[in-house]
């Protein structure tokens, strides 16, 4: 590890947002691997960033690990066959990431399991050049679990090498002095960084080396949740690697990289647009980390990730899951049963995506599924703000969503704007505490949508 340097960590405490509590019992829960189902349904659209193009057709068979889908566009990420078996269909079909109807792979599952390339340890994987590792991660596929971004486009070396260059297609000007390792969950509710702190410490260790070869920060530091501590083996493991660790009560939406950044280094990103590596940082979840570390000891593509499952009847679980797998078979697996009145959301209770089919598939982005009770939904009302100021206490990024929220419902997206409104990160925490159950998070992506919508068109 290189040199420690404290002057990069000053952290503060994070008193907006929500306390959802720290402690769940889905935290305690091992990862199981729930068996691929007979059919899968791989969607063309799992990352942030340009469209992935459909390399194959119907009728045609395909193996385990095999390109279904690439890009062109380097902010892309290939997506990978997760089962062998025969393409029955190329089409739309519903996506539990964007709540639209998306261009879709289906598979018949063969059950064989057969890879195209089976993954093989190479044993001098530590030995490549920071640009051969850059160019496994993204052949691999792996994909930001926090934001969505191809990771392969937030690895810059430190050097900026020519082939660099041609590999990302732009030069990278943000040199990386702190790793933040990510091991908070986005809400106690999921567990998915909890856990694969716990059960793969070992690796992340080797997979932290990786990214300081290619990145060469100065320092990492682990930043765990309360409920973890500094008294956690796999916490003492890394702090005898020289890995400083920061313990934060995980008040909501704590772990999203920009709050985490600036709870971390005491720095204020710049808004809007800002990211951590403009105060060099670059913050990865112990999920991307061993991501990055499976693409380049094993060449092993992105094709299944940890899922937290939980509900009012369904006992917390902790799944590996096979992207493509369809909400419905996830649920059937941990026998779950609800009626139809209740809502199915995938991602974090606060700011998932409400499903509107059971036949929506889990993909690179989805580390959660709640089902809700319809005796706990809230109903959103049209009632007008009060002005009780409630939502301006608890917003993260210190904007006046009541006045955001006017400025949109009545179409006045330019006066919007300047009031910030692309700072907002969609948390929700207005929304939850608006006593007059405004739809604040409506109208917040109706107006960005609007506004983009007309720079689209200018
Ligand atoms: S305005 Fe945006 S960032 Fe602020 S609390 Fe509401 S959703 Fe979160
Ligand atoms: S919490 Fe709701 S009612 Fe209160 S100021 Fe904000 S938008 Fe208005």
């Amino acid at each position: 590890m290189a040199n420690s340097n404290t002057q990069l960590i000053k952290p503060q405490a994070f008193r907006r947002g929500l306390d959802l509590g720290s402690i769940h019992p889905v935290a305690a829960q091992p990862i199981e691997e729930m068996p691929a189902p007979k059919r899968i349904y791989v969607s063309l659209k799992q990352h942030r960033g340009g469209w992935c193009m459909s390399d194959v057709s119907v009728g045609d068979q395909v193996k385990m690990g095999q390109i279904l889908a690439e890009g062109a566009d380097p902010d892309t990420a290939p997506i990978y066959a997760p089962v062998s078996g025969k393409v029955i269909a190329v089409g739309d079909h519903p996506d539990s990431t964007s709540g639209r109807m998306t261009p879709t792979v289906t598979i018949e599952n063969d059950e064989a399991d057969e890879w195209l390339n089976e993954p093989v340890t190479d044993a001098a994987f530590l030995d490549k050049n920071p640009t051969d590792l850059i160019r496994a991660v993204r052949s691999a596929g792996v994909v930001q679990s926090a934001g969505g971004r191809p990771l392969a486009s937030m690895l810059s070396p430190s050097g900026h090498p020519q082939a660099y260059y041609f590999l990302v297609g732009k030069p990278v000007h943000k040199p990386v002095d702190l790793l933040i390792i990510n091991a908070l969950d986005h809400e106690p509710t999921i567990a998915v960084n909890r856990r694969l702190l716990q059960e793969k410490y070992d690796d992340l260790k080797i997979g932290i080396k990786v990214v300081e070869k290619i990145v060469a920060h100065k320092q990492s530091v682990l930043a765990v949740s309360d409920d973890i501590g500094i008294d956690a083996e796999a916490v003492r493991a890394l702090s005898g690697e020289g890995i400083q660790t920061v313990v934060f009560h995980n008040r909501y939406p704590l772990a999203a990289p920009p709050l985490l950044t600036t709870a971390v280094t005491g720095k204020e990103l710049p808004w809007p647009g800002g990211d951590p590596q403009d105060v060099g940082a670059l913050v990865l979840t112990v999920e991307d980390i061993l991501g990055i570390l499976d693409a380049v000891r094993e060449g092993r593509p992105r094709i299944d990730r940890v899922v937290t499952v939980r509900g009012p009847d369904i006992p917390p679980r902790n799944l590996k899951v096979r992207i493509g797998t369809t909400i419905e078979e996830v649920l059937k697996f941990v026998n779950a049963s609800f009626d139809g009145t209740d809502k199915v959301v995938v991602g974090g209770v606060m700011d998932g995506v409400a499903q509107f089919s059971l036949h929506a598939p889990i993909t690179k982005l989805s580390r959660a599924i709640h089902v809700i009770s319809a005796k706990h939904l809230v109903e959103i009302a049209e009632d007008l703000c009060f002005k009780c100021g409630r939502c301006v206490e608890v917003c993260p990024m210190r904007l006046l969503p009541n006045v955001i929220g006017n400025l949109c419902e009545f179409g006045q997206f330019d006066e919007a704007e300047d009031a910030e409104l692309f700072k907002c990160i969609e948390c929700g925490c207005c929304a939850y505490v608006c006593p007059a159950r405004r739809p604040l998070i409506h109208y917040f992506k109706h107006g960005k949508s609007e506004l983009e919508a007309k720079r689209t068109a200018q």
